[in-house]
């Protein structure tokens, strides 16, 4: 287990970043117009509700977590299924907090069945505990796709609204009070825009209702080390929203500690 300056050091913030208590953040405008009714849960925040499209959309959307996985493992409706060693579903708790949410498995994650679990899932896990949290603990993560892309190429638009179900269901189980986009597959999936991540960071955005923090996907971080800073800011304030929201996450954990 590495210690916390091995992790500063790693996500590229030794001796840039200390947490200062109460920041502010820039503005906080919600992204999209909410049209959808909206339900309000004692627990986690108001999700909005949206109608599935089709038939097996309605289906999906009413999954329940035993049988979540077997349903992805035996889905068919992209050409990913032909390609792929394993589904990735997604893991973690299922009551968490906070829902991080990447763009598709790579060949690591592939031969396992676990998101994140190679390099940039280094890098992830890291960075989760700078700020104090544990994959599986109070945290979810799951991707856009759940099955491997070939060569670990661009998910495709069809691929994307074709498993947009699962993700979208796993939203509605969960119940997160905050959402991380990491990248840019996730932050255009949950968003609809064509935005770029660099102009979608630093605002709160809602996705269904929940508040979503869009920030840069670890592969990125581990080939532009510049950014990983920005990267940390955007993860503070995600830490920010999540005990705004009343998060049981540890807030004196970790980052917080930065000497
Ligand atoms: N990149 C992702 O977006 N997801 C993974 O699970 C692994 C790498």
């Amino acid at each position: 287990m590495p210690d916390r300056d091995d992790i500063l050091t790693e996500l590229g913030l030794v001796p840039t970043w200390r947490l200062r208590g109460r920041e502010t953040h820039p503005s906080t405008r919600p992204d999209r117009e909410t049209t959808a009714a909206v339900r309000e849960n004692a627990d986690g925040p108001a999700m909005e509700t949206v109608p599935p499209t089709d038939a097996r959309a309605a289906r999906v959307a009413k999954l329940e977590w035993r049988d979540f996985a077997a349903d992805v493992d035996a889905c068919t409706a992209c050409g990913l299924a032909r390609t792929r060693k394993k589904s990735v579903p997604g893991v973690g708790d299922i009551h968490a907090e906070c829902l991080f949410v990447g763009e598709a498995p790579g060949s690591d994650e592939d031969a396992k069945g676990e998101p994140f679990v190679g390099q940039a899932g280094k890098l992830l896990d890291n960075m989760l505990t700078a700020l104090g949290m544990k994959r599986g603990e109070h945290v979810y993560i799951a991707n856009v796709l759940k099955c491997r892309p070939p060569n670990n190429r661009t998910p495709e638009p069809r691929e994307v609204e074709s498993c947009r179900p699962y993700l979208d269901r796993q939203v509605a189980l969960i119940r997160p009070k905050v959402i991380v986009a990491l990248g840019r597959s996730a932050a255009t999936t949950l968003l609809e825009t064509e935005a770029t991540i660099a102009s979608l960071r630093g605002r709160l955005h809602r996705y269904r209702g929940v508040p979503l923090v869009v920030t840069y996907h670890p592969a990125y971080l581990l080939r532009n080390l510049p950014d990983k800073a920005k990267a940390w800011e955007d993860l503070l304030f995600a830490r920010r929203m999540l005990q705004t929201a009343g998060a049981a996450i540890d807030s004196t954990a970790g980052a917080s500690e930065i000497p």
